[in-house]
């Protein structure tokens, strides 16, 4: 304990958080969390999955004398951070119900020895009263440097995972109150956030709040069909890594998984029909890596945290946006690629309507109702996926995210006049007394015996419909309800009415424009991280990578996410590193990965290149990492380097900042010292050549010493991201 490194030791917080977690750069709102943390103030950090919350409480943990008790909700989730942390050779440990007597004395002990950094506990725990004299006799001894409340909208009866148990919790401020508390927390609901705050008595916290978006997600929805099984298969096959499928039921999981082992995809059911011991199991291989894919129903999900997860599917509708929002959002935590879908069919719908009627309390249904009629309108958007989601949490987005199927492949208006006549005609003649179903039999000419019995054969409409399919008469219907041109009774038939709206089409007063699904099958989005921007031999090199990362992950029984993230492996295979300075580069490597893993990695890559004739990367210093005699370059930090080297592989700074991990600003910072050192730059591919005259010649006129000023002399239509980048340029050239 006596050794053990605080603030002082380093010379800034990014030093510790390179010595710890191997990382360059904070995220977001990181560093801001950590020093007031570091100042013992109260805090409350809101920050989207993925986001990087428990830095925030670790490495301040690390830096101060005393143990950090930290209260997670669940046992799977604390084994998973303990493993994780000891892994960077972090004194992190639990105590929980799956430990023996002894372990539990054992680990007691160390506590009261000063060993711990981090404690991890479950609510019920640490409020139980046998637990209060350990408590009290750390507080004397070592002492309790803060308390860390992970998942805390548990705390709150608004929140969609209420538990009664982390109510308990306000009693530590009244028992500690000088001990500072930090509450984490992914959840968007303003109301919640209030109650975290109430409920945990914290003291004047300050908020960090990031924003929601996640922009490595790729969003899409795709019609459901009678072909979407095969469609599925065709997604998971051409995207590489681990995914989730979402699905309504236990009986679709089990279908699901079944097929498609028979398609040769590893794929393992999850649903609450299981025992926990076998859900246990094949959460655990999932993990691991030992199963591509995990077919589940919505009981999966909180307690996992693995960040490599590429694609999650619904094959079946989402409940709420917010739960879709949290349950796609287990994708892409690492912040590299991955690919969000929702299969998205009417008759789903109908299936969720019955459910509903079927709900007891009459508010519940009306909430209900409301809560899929979101969903719907998610789903038969045209406009910017995400802007509708972060709309919904009150954040407001342009939209044209780029990254989404409505902003890479836009969905054409289409003039459906006609045809809208032609249904609401058909309403009209069948006395508005029927539903959609029997409306889009007449058209289609169906032989219903039903159909036939009613003399709705002998209508005017009847038959006049069969160049569409019932899809798109379903959509046609559907957008008419949206747009409010026909309406539906709520009475749990659904039957079609004529209103004002519906008139005004019949008598040709207003044309009917609807968006119909026909996309073209590819869009152009549906990444495939690891293959991007990497050339055949890295790719290669990246594949022998993984293998040897799994099998050092097996060896200690931790998952391979453990060992290194994906990025890490990129960034490898595209450096290909073979000293230990040029090693201890890579984002991810800290001080005691470098030990343990420094020279088996090493090693592999060294043979590859050998085998494969590559020049390797056996730079001597950790602050160059290419053998170029450019002048200034010993200046620059291999961080800055990496985002060069992106540069030069023709990715955008915003393609920069998400393969890296990093804010722009730093990607921003980093082009500015590159600059500044002479480094090659090709300035017309961030800031176009039009734009750039004016900042020159602002710069021109009020120098380039203040980038208000310069701003102020270019009004707001300029960002000062683009000044920024035309001020180092002409800062390069003078
Ligand atoms: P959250 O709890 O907010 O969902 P995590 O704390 O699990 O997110 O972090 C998500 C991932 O991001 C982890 O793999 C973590 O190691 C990584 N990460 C966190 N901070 C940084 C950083 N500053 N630079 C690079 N990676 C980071
Ligand atoms: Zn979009």
């Amino acid at each position: 304990m006596a050794s053990a490194p605080t603030i002082a030791s380093f010379p800034s917080l990014e030093a510790a958080l390179k010595h710890f977690f191997g990382y360059d750069d904070f995220r977001y709102y990181q560093r801001a969390i950590i020093e007031q943390a570091l100042k013992n103030q109260d805090v409350l950090v809101i920050m989207p999955t993925g986001g990087g919350k428990s830095l925030c409480y670790q490495l301040p943990a690390l830096l101060r004398l005393g143990v950090t008790i930290v209260v997670s909700p669940l046992i799977a989730l604390m084994q998973d951070q303990v493993r994780s942390l000891k892994d960077n050779g972090i004194a992190a440990t639990f105590l929980n119900s799956s430990l023996t007597l002894d372990e539990t004395r054992a680990r007691e002990k160390a506590l009261l020895a000063g060993d711990i950094k981090l404690l991890y506990l479950a609510p019920e725990r640490l409020m139980s009263p046998s637990f209060w004299p350990l408590l009290e006799q750390l507080q004397q001894t070592v002492g309790i440097s803060a308390f860390a409340i992970d998942e805390a909208h548990c705390v709150s009866e608004w929140g969609h995972d209420f538990r009664p148990e982390y109510r308990q919790l306000f009693q530590l401020k009244q028992q500690m109150p000088q001990i500072p508390v930090m509450a984490l927390t992914a959840t968007a609901t303003e109301r919640v956030r209030q109650d975290i705050s109430q409920q945990l008595r914290l003291k004047d916290p300050e908020v960090f709040v990031s924003g929601f978006n996640r922009q490595n997600l790729h969003y899409e929805v795709k019609p459901k069909t009678k072909q979407t099984y095969d469609e599925l298969l065709k997604l998971i096959k051409q995207q590489p890594g681990s995914g989730i499928i979402y699905c309504l039921s236990r009986k679709r999981v089990n279908e699901i998984s079944f097929r498609l082992k028979q398609d040769g995809i590893s794929a393992l059911p999850y649903h609450a029909g299981l025992n926990a011991q076998e859900r246990q199991e094949n959460q655990e291989q999932f993990i691991r890596d030992n199963v591509r894919v995990i077919v589940a129903t919505i009981a999966f999900g909180m307690g996992i945290n693995k960040p490599d997860v590429r694609f999650v599917i619904h094959y079946d509708l989402p409940r709420t946006i917010e739960s879709y929002y949290q349950e796609s959002g287990r994708a892409g935590r690492d912040g590299d690629p991955a690919n969000c879908t929702v299969f998205f069919g009417y008759g789903d719908v109908a299936t969720v309507e019955f459910l509903i009627s079927q709900k007891p309390d009459e508010q519940e249904q009306r909430i209900a109702r409301q809560q899929l009629r979101h969903v719907i309108n998610y789903a038969e958007s045209a406009i910017c996926r995400r802007k509708i989601q972060l709309s919904y949490f009150g954040e407001s987005f342009p939209g044209d995210c780029k990254n989404c199927d409505n902003c890479l492949n836009p969905v054409p208006l289409e003039d459906w006049t006609i045809e809208a006549q032609k249904f609401l005609s058909c309403v009209a003649r069948c006395q508005e007394r029927f539903g959609m179903n029997h409306i889009i039999d007449v058209l289609r000419g169906s032989k219903r015996k039903r159909l036939l019995e009613l003399g709705h054969d002998r209508l005017s409409t009847y038959g006049i419909g069969q160049d569409h399919s019932v899809d798109e008469w379903r959509q046609l219907c559907r957008s008419l309800l949206h747009q409010e041109l026909l309406s539906e009774t709520t009475d749990g038939y659904s039957v079609l009415k004529l209103n004002g709206g519906s008139w005004q089409v019949l008598k040709k007063q207003i044309p009917v424009n609807i968006h119909v699904f026909k996309r073209a099958e590819t869009t152009k989005a549906s990444v495939k991280s690891d293959e991007i921007q990497l050339s055949g031999d890295e790719t290669l090199l990246l594949g022998q990578l993984r293998s040897l990362r799994k099998r050092l992950a097996d060896e200690q029984s931790v998952p391979p996410y453990v060992v290194f993230a994906d990025a890490s492996l990129r960034q490898m295979a595209r450096q290909r590193p073979i000293t230990s300075d040029a090693f201890s580069a890579i984002s991810g490597v800290g001080k005691r990965k470098l030990e343990q893993y420094g020279q088996v990695f090493t090693q592999e890559i060294q043979q590859f290149c050998q085998s494969h004739n590559l020049t390797p990367n056996a730079a001597s210093s950790s602050t160059t990492t290419s053998s170029s005699p450019n002048s200034g370059a010993n200046e620059l930090t291999a961080t800055q380097l990496s985002t060069h080297a992106l540069h030069q592989q023709g990715l955008s700074l915003s393609e920069i900042a998400i393969e890296r991990g990093l804010r722009l600003g730093t990607i921003i910072e980093h082009v500015e010292r590159l600059m500044a050192s002479d480094r090659k730059v090709d300035l017309n591919r961030l800031v176009s050549p039009e734009r750039q005259v004016p900042i020159f010649e602002a710069i021109e006129k009020v120098g380039s010493h203040s980038l208000r000023t310069i701003r102020d002399e270019l009004g707001e239509t300029f960002d000062y991201n683009e000044i920024r980048l035309v001020r180092a340029m002409w800062e390069s050239q003078h």
